[in-house]
């Protein structure tokens, strides 16, 4: 883990990539097509430029070991996940994360230990919560600005 590559935007393509090296560790290009050849219906060649693609952005590393090219990730998975959240909740108004986040929760099954610890998490931001959440959009963007004169 070298510089942290925040708020780099990784394509879908690139995400699928992005799983296999996240989940191997230390991936070479042969690897990555056997895991995503059936998948995706990629060639070598889209694969080799898919890679070489995620180095230029910083996302992965890459080393060479005799003659193959090793690639390992830059950026952890749970980083990456966290801020691909945070552009969906950047599209939207602050007032309705709130839903948002419980459509989400309803939509989704859920294990006996996810839901304890949305449990807790729910307790613990009720000594933060505040009456009403503040819109962070600019006018005209979101219907909070029409109800006041
Ligand atoms: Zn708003």
């Amino acid at each position: 883990m070298s510089t942290p590559v925040a708020s780099t935007h990784i394509t879908d393509a690139e995400w699928e990539v992005m799983r296999v090296v996240w989940a191997n560790d230390r991936v070479t290009s042969k690897k990555v097509i056997s895991v995503l050849k059936e998948k995706m219906d990629w060639t070598q060649s889209t694969i080799k430029t898919i890679l070489g693609r995620l180095v230029e952005k910083g996302v992965l590393n890459t080393e060479q070991e005799g003659r193959k090219f090793i690639y390992t990730a830059n950026i952890e998975e749970k980083e990456a996940v966290r801020e691909y959240a945070e552009d969906i909740f950047n599209r939207i108004c602050n007032k309705k994360v709130g839903n948002v986040i419980g459509n989400i929760i309803e939509d989704h099954v859920l294990s006996f230990d996810d839901i304890d610890r949305l449990e807790k998490i729910l307790e613990m931001k009720k000594s933060f919560a505040v009456e009403e959440v503040d819109c962070n959009c600019p006018e005209g963007q979101c219907e909070c600005h029409l109800h006041h004169h």
